[in-house]
């Protein structure tokens, strides 16, 4: 059955460019469209901007710098936020972390090593402070909910709020949800999850414990040689005290010694574009945090006196919606070392994208391949079709599934977010749809804005 609501919905004003989403893709999508002169309103469904990295309890941008030998290869309003936060003391530059198994931030000759971790209260107070000064219209507690389209173009952009559903006439829509949803709602070509049966890799409730005694951690890491405690595990297993799909503890520390991220629950199952089962996988999330918590004070070294300080209000979601682009980038592409005359960022992270059904076991490393150190992002896959004005930064990127896994980072979201939005002023300035911009133009732009679009920038790449 359905019901017809006949309530107009009020036109509230007009902007050059909507951001659908305040995370990694549409926080610098919407600073640099409001930088190049565009009048931005950007909505989000939380009270604060950041995305996964703050309302999911991921604090640790990776990306940004190569594997190999920590080069950066994202710049731009990346470096701009995690400069500022090194500045104030908020943030851990990856680069003055000694090279040890063990360290502080991360492990040592993996992928964790070379992020950026941060402090969230500053990340966010760092956010709103930057929208101010950009002078973007930022709309918290709002959430898209559809959109007015003629002749292939989003001509409104409806969200809800406490003031109900509004609208606002739009020239540019940057779709920065991470799902998705506007261009989904637009009638854009996407598919989702795994090719073969559309699962997605499992979510994972996000929780940060304080009072570990990290020496004691430290010690038995290194004589054990075991930093993800499978060995604790497997014999919980074979006693049948480990209830878990899992099999394989992951933690990193905070600047504040003893305080460690946990992102160790995997809810599989989820859709995380169905509301009900996004439901479900909060309480069963924080079913699974609760009852770790119980096993790690039992029986992990350092944790016996641990205690929660907070568990995400937000489900981390890694894996929805990919829209249908000019072009998709395949894995093939990716093995090839493929170049793209649009580069417009790249990304210094790996595969990582686990089993929907096997939450430890990442495919990849069953394949026994391995990323390149840097993986270029070509311009194309952020655009969709068929809607013209619309562009779709971040996580639901046009790309086969294993490309995600480089891809979906929060480093390389941020320069395919600064990309989107220098490409939205470029539409309200004369460009007809997103498939026309002059990508050797947005390359420019992205250069003088202090962005890396080539490969020659990154100086210290061996392979
Ligand atoms: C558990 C987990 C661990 C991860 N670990 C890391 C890590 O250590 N380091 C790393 O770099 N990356 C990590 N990732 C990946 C990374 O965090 C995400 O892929 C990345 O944040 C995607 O950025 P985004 O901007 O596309 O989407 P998101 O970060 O999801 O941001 C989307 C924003 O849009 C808002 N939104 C969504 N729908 C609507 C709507 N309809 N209306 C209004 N607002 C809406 C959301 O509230 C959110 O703020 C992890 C992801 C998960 C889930």
């Amino acid at each position: 059955m359905n019901i017809h609501h006949n309530d107009p919905i009020p036109v509230v004003d007009s902007y050059d460019v909507v951001v659908c989403g305040g995370g990694p893709s549409g926080v610098p999508a919407a600073l640099a469209a409001a930088r190049a002169g565009a009048r931005v309103l950007l909505l989000e469904s939380t009270g604060q901007l950041g995305g996964v990295g703050t309302s999911a309890g991921v604090n640790s941008l990776l990306g940004g710098r190569t594997r190999n030998d920590a080069t950066p290869c994202i710049a731009g309003i990346f470096d701009e936020v995690a400069e500022a936060l090194i500045a104030e003391g908020s943030g851990v530059d990856p680069t003055a972390i000694p090279n040890a198994m063990y360290q502080p931030f991360g492990w040592a000759n993996g992928d964790l090593a070379v992020g950026f971790y941060f402090e969230p209260k500053a990340m966010i107070s760092l956010l709103d402070k930057l929208m101010i000064e950009a002078g973007v219209d930022v709309l918290y507690f709002t959430s898209f909910v559809s959109v007015d389209v003629q002749d292939e173009r989003i001509q409104h952009v409806i969200y809800h709020n406490k003031s109900g559903l509004q609208a606002v006439a739009t020239k540019a829509v940057v779709d920065a949800t991470g799902d998705g949803d506007v261009a989904a709602r637009s009638g854009c070509d996407f598919v989702k999850g795994r090719e073969s049966d559309g699962l997605m890799t499992p979510a994972t409730l996000m929780f940060r414990v304080d009072r570990v005694d990290q020496d004691k951690l430290e010690s038995y890491i290194r004589d054990n040689e075991s930093i993800r405690l499978k060995e604790i595990i497997n014999d919980l297993k074979a006693k049948g005290e480990w209830p878990f799909d899992f099999d394989i503890f992951i933690s990193q520390q905070s600047p504040e010694r003893g305080t460690f991220m946990i992102n160790t629950s995997r809810i599989c199952g989820v859709d995380g574009t169905d509301g009900r089962s996004i439901s479900h996988g909060m309480m069963e999330g924080r079913s699974q945090v609760m009852r770790l918590f119980q096993l790690m004070r039992q029986h992990f070294p350092g944790f016996s006196e641990c205690r929660i300080i907070d568990i995400s209000t937000s489900l981390g979601i890694r894996e929805t919606r990919r829209i249908k682009a000019d072009y998709t980038y395949t894995l093939a592409d990716m093995m090839a070392r493929k170049e793209f005359e649009d580069t417009i960022g790249f990304s210094g992270y790996g595969f990582d994208l686990p089993d929907p059904k096997k939450p430890s076991v990442q495919p990849t490393e069953e394949q026994n391949i391995k990323a390149p150190d840097v993986v270029p992002i070509p311009y194309s896959i952020m655009v969709a079709q068929p809607i013209k004005n619309i562009i779709c930064p971040g996580r639901a990127v046009s790309v086969e599934r294993e490309v995600l896994g480089p891809l979906r980072v929060m480093a390389p979201c941020y320069a395919m977010g600064e990309a989107s939005g220098l490409a939205a002023a470029m539409l309200v300035n004369g460009a007809v749809d997103f498939s026309r911009v002059d990508v050797a133009e947005l390359r420019s732009k992205l250069r003088e804005a202090g962005a890396i679009v080539d490969i020659d920038a990154i100086t210290k790449v061996t392979t």
